[in-house]
């Protein structure tokens, strides 16, 4: 018997990369062999010398084609057997052995827009919806647009086995968000990209193809970030609020090196309003939704727990997120 394994990988599309993917069958009990493709048509090799090749880094289920059919994250190496310049999964992998024993965890909360053809998912053609309000949280067939796709995609995510923790619709109509956590660096970045492609394919089979541009619409109405909540050890301890806010201080510290890393278009998105806090400032604060950093309300009050940065864009390479994190709180 044979079965069917979706290699997916990172491209080297600029200036955001995109997740591409390839079928290998193989036998019934066979591990997913290291395999290769074809750089030169994905950003990643030039045409002379175009073989990059997949190295499986993680293996789940395939919930679409079920049967045993499995899904194989890749990281890319280049020919001379070096990870390859877009890999940021090997970068992380280093600094995430360093700090291990700091036992850091993360919670990413991945905001999307649904598209049907060039209007958002429920937005009447070539115009624009009732303004924002109702539409959070919001439930009914004005209000929720793409439910099917979401409840689709969360089974999905269930049965794969990824760590999702959540779903809820967002501001913007059309808009939607899941959560994965808490879990490790490397372990979030991974179920964060095998969930966005299995959005992505979800959605295909409904029509709708899957935006994560940090401002899909411009004018007013909300962005997609991809807030990322941080933990060590020594934060969930008791006493872990006062090494929080020494994590936030010292992200003040380094925000340059995290805007660059948190997305293009950031600059789009954080403006100062629509719950952001402009890229031009840096603050953090309890339950504040308008800081760069919000300490949970909870979170002060039991004096322990995480931080959220809420400056992370839905277009995040999470690796790149997941490092930066460690490098500025843990080192
Ligand atoms: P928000 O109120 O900002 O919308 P969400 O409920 O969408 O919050 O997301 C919170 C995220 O924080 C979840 O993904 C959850 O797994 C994660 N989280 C909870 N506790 C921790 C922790 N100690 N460290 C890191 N992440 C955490
Ligand atoms: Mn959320
Ligand atoms: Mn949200
Ligand atoms: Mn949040």
């Amino acid at each position: 018997m044979s079965i069917k394994a979706e290699y997916i990988w990172v491209d080297g599309t600029e200036p955001t990369s995109k997740l591409r993917s390839k079928t290998k069958i193989l036998a019934l009990g066979e591990e997913p062999p290291v395999w290769g493709f074809d750089g030169s048509s994905t950003g990643q090799a030039r045409g002379g010398a175009s073989d990059c090749v997949l190295q499986p880094v993680f293996t789940c289920p395939d919930p679409i084609r079920g049967d045993g059919s499995l899904l194989v994250l890749c990281e890319v190496y280049g020919a001379d057997g070096q990870p390859h310049v877009t890999n940021q999964r090997a970068a992380l992998r280093a600094v995430a052995e360093r700090h291990a024993a700091q036992e850091p965890l993360y919670g990413m909360e991945q905001e999307y827009t649904m598209f049907e053809g060039r209007d958002p998912l429920g937005w009447p053609k070539g115009g624009y919806p009732a303004p924002q309000g109702p539409f959070y949280c919001g439930v009914g067939a004005d209000e929720a647009f793409g439910r099917q796709i979401v409840e689709r995609h969360m089974d999905h995510c269930l049965e794969a086995g990824l760590k999702l923790s959540g779903v809820n619709a967002e501001v913007m109509p059309g808009q939607w968000e899941f959560q994965i956590g808490p879990v490790g660096p490397l372990e979030v970045s991974d179920h964060i990209q095998v969930a966005r492609w299995l959005l992505y394919r979800t959605a295909e089979d409904f029509g709708v193809s899957i935006s994560l541009h940090p401002k899909p619409v411009k004018g007013d109405w909300n962005g997609a970030g991809c807030h990322t909540n941080f933990s060590t050890r020594a934060m969930r301890s008791d006493g872990g609020i006062d090494v929080i806010t020494a994590a936030c201080e010292k992200l003040g510290e380094r925000v340059d090196a995290h805007l660059a890393g948190y997305g293009h278009g950031i600059e789009q998105r954080l403006t100062g309003a629509h719950e952001t806090c402009s890229y031009k400032e840096f603050r953090y604060g309890v339950g504040d939704r308008g800081a760069s950093i919000r300490i949970p309300l909870a979170v002060d009050r039991a004096g322990k727990g995480y931080l959220e940065d809420r400056r992370p864009c839905s277009n995040i390479d999470p690796y790149v997120v997941a490092r930066l994190l460690l490098e500025t709180c843990c080192e």
